[in-house]
């Protein structure tokens, strides 16, 4: 590691040992990285067995997901490049970080949204960073096929997680974890779409078994959401359904990678419900204080589905679930399952009645 922790560099500069990067590439940075391992306090103590719950909540990087630690990479290295544009398919946080980091580096961001199905927030963020923002007829996976194309003709950088220096970016997470425990956790839980974060944790726990750091690697957790869930059933699921909208994927980018690091990891690729989903969604608010996007709760759900089957049976060990993005990204969703607000008029004796007190 090539500087101190305090004031956080960003993940490029604390991790460059790890990363393909010289003194030669830019630092296209907003600091990112260094989110907090949050112990769980309910959902934890109340699984089955003696399970340590650990919360890696990446909704706290700049643009509010993890899709920025392999964004700084990708537009680092593109910089490096001397490109002058990038281009991306998104349900919406990839757009959000591209079109951060692209403005950061002076660059221009183009992003590909299927209408209809990108967060309130996430548009948003694309919009107000200056994307130049195209709603597609169609989905994710026909956004990314139409990015492919376009990209391989063009002089325009891609920056989806086909991007190799995204995954390098994204292994940065899983260092994090490993330097908060002071190991490897047991088992790492996380939402899977396009699968690459899961490929690149996967990575990231085998760099550091290889350099000594730690001495094992942790038991990949993958969870789908039901309605969208090709790596479950091993065939590409043609119209994706779910209300978390951020692994809303049917035939996921990183297919054979993510099955790969299941296998070699000795893990599990399992389907959550989308009523499940939004039932750890609720929790992790009003349990925890924790407040995620839907998809984020997929890997918290998908933990306390298996550990009620008895999978992780009366071992001791330690489960991380990556949080992938916050709660804020997806502000319609939260209001319409919370409770309406109570009304009063500005009296305080009003006030004091309603509370009962
Ligand atoms: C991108 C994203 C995912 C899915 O990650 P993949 O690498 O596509 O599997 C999950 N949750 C959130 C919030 C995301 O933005």
């Amino acid at each position: 590691m090539s500087s101190s922790r305090y004031p956080w560099p960003g993940v490029i500069e604390y991790y460059s040992d790890f990363l393909p990067v010289s003194d030669a590439t830019p630092r296209v940075t907003l600091l990112e990285g260094n989110t907090p391992l949050i112990p769980s306090v309910s959902i934890g103590p109340s699984l089955p067995g003696k399970l340590e719950l650990w919360f890696k909540y990446e909704g706290v990087n700049p643009t509010g997901s993890f899709k920025d630690r392999g964004m700084t990479m990708a537009i680092s290295k593109a910089a490096e490049a001397g490109a002058k544009a990038t281009m991306c398919a998104s349900t919406g946080n990839t757009s959000a970080a591209a079109a951060a980091y692209s403005t950061r580096a002076g660059m221009l961001s183009i992003v590909l949204i299927p209408a209809g199905y990108v967060a309130l927030g996430k548009l948003a963020q694309a919009l107000s960073y200056g994307a130049r923002t195209i709603q597609v007829d169609g989905n994710f996976d026909d956004c990314l096929r139409l990015v492919r194309e376009i990209t391989d003709k063009y002089p325009v950088v891609l920056v989806n997680s086909l991007n190799p220096y995204r995954m390098d970016g994204q292994k940065t997470a899983a260092f994090e974890v490993c330097d908060a425990l002071g190991e490897a956790p047991a088992y790492h839980a996380l939402p899977v779409g396009n699968a690459g974060n899961i490929t690149a944790y996967w990575w990231g726990y085998k760099d550091y078994q290889e350099r000594g750091i730690t001495e094992r690697t942790p038991r990949m957790l993958g969870f789908q959401a039901a309605g969208a869930a090709p790596l479950v059933s091993g065939e590409p699921v043609s119209k994706p359904e779910t209300v978390a909208t951020a692994i809303r994927i049917g035939n996921p980018a990183r297919w054979q990678d993510a099955m790969k690091a299941v296998k070699e990891s000795d893990g599990i690729l399992r389907a959550v419900t989308d009523e499940e989903i939004l039932a750890v969604y609720q929790e992790l608010a009003a349990k925890e204080g924790i407040f995620c996007e839907p998809a984020s709760a997929a890997s918290v759900a998908g933990v306390m589905k298996v550990a009620a089957e008895g999978f992780f049976g009366e071992e001791s060990a330690t489960v991380v679930c990556t949080l992938t993005g916050h709660g804020l990204k997806d502000p319609d969703r939260a209001v319409s399952l919370a409770q309406e607000p109570e009304e009063a008029p500005a009296e305080t004796k009003a006030i004091v009645e309603m509370l009962g007190f």
